[in-house]
């Protein structure tokens, strides 16, 4: 494999593990913690031999990622999603919940009250072979000259160029009270055949099998694809010819694209005067659907600045720690920028496994001051 991003990190992670002889279960769910004396003194795990119980003489830290895959939970807090399965997680499919409620079982309490219980990315729907669809998250391609989103009302709602967390807000505010909250992005054939679209790769990738399945939808005229699509055409052809006269001058005075830096960054510079703007015009035209997804989810476990569960009063709960997304998030329910999910899982992973360890700032100290 080749290891790079991620791939990377968690590779040097379990070589540090390797050399020391950590022992790692895979396929190994834990089922229940073990609690003593009204601290968690271990875990039950299930393994191919039965259910394996595991003592600790520290504790245990939870860390199974938090519940993009729990639909219990999802149906609770994701707003859009009221029966939890208006909603299309690229996350791990295993992040079903458990740690956080294995932490509820013994006294913790999962975060009340984010604007935003999850980083929300919108995704288009993959056909497989075996007639199921996975995930595809759009970071990029709604950043790039001659990339539109609109709803089935065939209006525009922002400015496409934000981030995934605030476009999916957006798309949903702008779907009102429709049940379906969904959005197409919209390009020309040149923009296709240069950029992509979601799944689709740029050109000399042929089309025709994202055609066949049904993933991109195509138009030869602007109205045929709305028609497709179950745009409003009339709607749709205005906002398009509305967007093109701007457009043609890089400009987008309804919602700004390219004020900002991180517009500017996902566009392409070779795009003159303003490297996310360019008219929608040579057909044939293409529509990809997104609908809601997320990254990860934020209501997490409350802890304490040493990642210890904390119970509903703030009392520690002696041997548990969290860590991940099985901790509540410390953005409060926003997302400043990339990184805010993984940044403080390493860093309160870091935190807790010093905490266990019983190392201290004053004994670090001690022992990296260099001799007198
Ligand atoms: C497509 C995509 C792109 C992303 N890009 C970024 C980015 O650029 N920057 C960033 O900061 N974040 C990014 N994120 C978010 C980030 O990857 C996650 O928030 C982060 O990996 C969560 O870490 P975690 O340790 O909480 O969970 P995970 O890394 O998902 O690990 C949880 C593990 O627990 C296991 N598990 C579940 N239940 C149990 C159980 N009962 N017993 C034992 N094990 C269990 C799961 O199988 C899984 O292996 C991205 C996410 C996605 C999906």
């Amino acid at each position: 494999m080749r290891l790079t991003n991620g791939n990377a990190l968690i590779g040097r992670l379990a070589k540090s593990a390797f050399d020391r002889n950590v022992p790692i279960w895979t396929s190994a769910p834990v089922n229940d913690l073990i609690v003593e004396d009204g601290a968690v003194k271990g875990a039950l795990v299930q393994t191919e031999d039965g259910v394996t119980e595991v003592r600790t003489r520290r504790g245990v830290v939870l860390a199974a990622g938090g519940f993009p895959q729990d639909v219990l939970r999802r149906k609770e807090l994701f707003p859009h999603a009221p029966t939890g399965q208006e909603h299309w997680s690229p996350a791990p499919p295993g992040n079903t919940g458990d740690g956080i409620r294995l932490g509820e079982r013994v006294g913790g309490r999962a975060i009340e009250g984010l604007p935003n219980a999850a980083a929300w990315v919108p995704v288009s729907l993959v056909p497989r072979r075996d007639g199921t669809s996975g995930p595809f998250p759009h970071f990029i391609d709604r950043g790039k000259p001659g990339v539109i989103a609109v709803t089935k009302s065939g209006k525009r709602f922002t400015n496409e160029s934000n981030s995934y967390h605030d476009f999916v807000q957006a798309m949903i505010g702008a779907c009102g009270d429709d049940p379906e909250k969904a959005a197409w992005l919209i390009v020309d054939h040149p923009t296709i055949r240069r950029y992509g679209l979601g799944f689709v790769k740029p050109f000399p990738v042929p089309l025709t099998p994202y055609l066949q399945n049904g993933y991109l939808l195509k138009g030869r005229t602007l109205r045929e694809l709305a028609q497709r699509a179950g745009i409003d055409p009339a709607a749709f052809e205005q906002t398009v010819e509305t967007f093109n006269r701007d457009a043609r001058k890089g400009e987008d005075p309804q919602f700004k694209r390219g004020s900002t830096a991180y517009n500017r960054y996902l566009g392409d510079p070779d795009q003159k005067p303003n490297p996310c703007v360019g008219p929608i015009e040579r057909g044939p035209f293409y529509a990809v659907k997104v609908v809601p997804g997320d990254l990860g989810t934020f209501a997490g476990l409350r802890t304490d600045p040493n990642a210890q569960v904390i119970d509903e009063s703030g009392r520690i709960i002696p041997g548990l720690y969290a860590a991940g997304n099985d901790m509540a998030s410390i953005m409060g329910g926003n997302y400043p920028g990339g990184g805010i999910t993984l940044g403080p899982a390493m860093t309160f992973g870091y935190i807790a496994g010093r905490h266990l360890a019983g190392v201290t700032e004053e004994s670090t100290s001690a022992t990296s001051r260099p001799a007198a």
